[in-house]
């Protein structure tokens, strides 16, 4: 393939969390060196990476001086600010482009982009005083949500107001300038879509997830989802338009919620892989970051076929609370896989690792995997 970056060749990651990790196991299985940056040390990311930059994302010299060193730069983190991106773009391809990260780390930006491209989104409104906060309940109904416009994840930055009178705490609470009013969707289900999109802009996706979150943060995946077929055609097509719409290079995930009448509403994009995703490491031919490496490297994509029913639990700081998870009693249970990422400090909602079992059916596979997270919590 002409042009491609082959193995051997040195990849950036910004961000130097567990997606960076994923990615940098993926990539070094295929023979490629990697290189990741952010603020910190002794990293997820870094402990796996052949070399770990440590500094701020705002210095651009910095940035500069990494992007030189890598023949490409990707980022597993998307909150890194505009400048950040740019600064490395003169010096190596930025695989999703720095448009895309534009688009999908502000919400604001990402519904009125979704909406005027004709795709399905939750009716939203801007809000930028508690007096539009007002008005826009008074549009929307209650009981709504309140997100702030920027930086949120895993459901940070998010409030739900039951009534009128929570309305002006709820502003407060957020302590932010720009937010976006949300209608609470009844859904019947959430799904997600992994798919990736080649630098000849080839495009694959995943069977459709299901997940289930709990306090927001995702604790449950199943593949493939328990939906009808025309859906999950249509959920693939989705993604398809938006990956070709924001002439994605890399891979994005689209989050839909199902609503109780069998429509599809986008809740959110990920312009990298995604939670949900993490059961196609186990499950498929090539995972998502393999995905990853091939696209931003100019590969052709890899088979996106699952070989097997899967799910997958995420374990979070919590586990920790009364001392070490029994991990050998989650390994002795046929047809799970233990996922840890090395972060060195646990805390109450903080991914710390991830467990996938693979079965006959999901119904096993879910199962399975939510009795070896019970069993980390098994004395002796
Ligand atoms: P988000 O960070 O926006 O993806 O929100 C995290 C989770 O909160 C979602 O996956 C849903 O479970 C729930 N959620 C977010 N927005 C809404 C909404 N508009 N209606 C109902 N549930 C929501």
């Amino acid at each position: 393939m002409s042009g491609a970056i082959l193995p051997g060749a040195a990849i950036g990651v910004l961000g130097s969390g567990q997606l960076g990790r994923m990615f940098a196991i993926a990539a070094r299985k295929m023979g490629y060196r990697v290189h990741t940056f952010s603020p910190d040390s002794d990293t997820p990311t870094g402990q796996v990476a052949d070399v770990e930059v440590q500094a701020a994302y705002d210095d651009l010299d910095a940035v500069a001086a990494f992007a030189r060193q890598v023949a490409v730069v990707t980022f597993e983190f998307e909150n890194v600010p505009a400048a950040t991106a740019a600064a490395a773009e003169r010096f190596a391809p930025v695989r999703p482009a720095g448009n895309v990260l534009n688009v999908t780390q502000h919400r604001l930006r990402e519904k009125t982009y979704l909406q005027s491209a004709g795709f399905p989104v939750t009716p939203y409104r801007a809000i930028r005083s508690a007096a539009q906060l007002q008005t826009a309940i008074g549009e929307l109904g209650l009981p709504a949500i309140l997100k702030t416009a920027g930086w949120g994840y895993d459901g940070k930055g998010q409030v739900k107001i039951d009534s009128l009178a929570q309305a002006s705490d709820a502003w407060a609470s957020l302590g932010t300038d720009e937010a976006v009013l949300e209608a609470f969707v009844p859904f019947e289900r959430e799904v997600s879509v992994v798919a990736a999109r080649g630098a000849d802009r080839s495009f694959v996706a995943y069977p459709v997830i299901e997940n289930s979150h709990r306090r927001h943060i995702l604790d449950l995946s199943l593949c493939p989802a328990a939906i009808p077929e025309r859906l999950a055609r249509d959920a693939a097509e989705m993604a398809r338009g938006v990956l070709e719409s924001l002439d994605v290079v890399g891979v994005l995930c689209v989050e839909f919620f199902v609503t109780d009448d069998g429509k599809l509403l986008i809740n959110e994009l990920a312009p990298r892989p995604h939670n949900s995703g993490h059961l196609t490491i186990d499950a498929c031919i090539a995972c998502q970051f393999e995905q990853q490496l091939r696209s931003i490297c100019g590969l052709p994509l890899g088979s996106t076929e699952l070989l097997r029913p899967a799910a997958m639990a995420n374990l979070l700081g919590d586990l920790w609370n009364s001392g070490e998870p029994n991990w050998p009693a989650a390994c002795a249970i046929p047809g799970v896989k233990l996922h840890l990422y090395g972060k060195l400090q646990a805390r109450p909602g903080r991914k710390m690792g991830h467990l996938t079992a693979l079965a006959g059916d999901t119904a096993t596979a879910r199962a399975s995997v939510i009795d070896a997270r019970e069993s980390l919590h098994r004395t002796g």
